[in-house]
Formats: C-alpha cells, sequence, structure tokens
C-alpha cells in the first residue's frame, strides 16, 4: 500500500520512483557497508570499521539512497511524451 501510494506521488509530481528493499538498510554502515548489528532500541548507527557515527534513521536513510540510486542506473525509464531518457 505504502510503495502504491509513493509510485502514485511520483506521477503527479513527476519524480522517478525506485522501491527498495528494506533488509538491512538500519543494519549496514552508509559509509562502508560494514555490518554494524543493532537492536531495535540503539538510535545511533557506530561503525566500528570506519568510524561513522550517525543517526540509526540517517544511516538507514543513506543505504536507501545509495540503493535507489543503483537500481535507476539498471533502469530504463521514460517519460510520456518524450522519446529521451533521463534521470532527474
Ligand atoms: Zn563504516
Amino acid at each position: 500500500m505504502f510503495r502504491l501510494w509513493v509510485e502514485y506521488f511520483g506521477k503527479v509530481f513527476g519524480k522517478v520512483t525506485v522501491a527498495v528493499p528494506p533488509q538491512y538498510t538500519s543494519q549496514n554502515c552508509s559509509n562502508c557497508g560494514t555490518t554494524v548489528k543493532k537492536s531495535l532500541s540503539e538510535r545511533t548507527h557506530q561503525c566500528s570499521h570506519c568510524g561513522t557515527v550517525l543517526d540509526r534513521d540517517h544511516n538507514a536513510a543513506l543505504n536507501i539512497l545509495a540503493i535507489g540510486l543503483n537500481r535507476v542506473g539498471h533502469t530504463q525509464i521514460s517519460t510520456p511524451g518524450s522519446s529521451s531518457t533521463s534521470v532527474n
């Protein structure tokens, strides 16, 4: 349901939307990719490998963005009324 809403608003506002699997987005370090196990109550991401310290949600958001951009790079995108391919 959430995904349908996101895709709907993406169309309305002319933005590309990408569904990203949520697994590990809060466990992996957004800087170096190392898995940093944390419980749901832990609100801070602290990477022992590269020293990155971020809010848990900030770290997850960076991971989701990276996965999304990676997927867009492999997706053919066409907009109505245009034959060109573009990503904003
Ligand atoms: Zn790290």
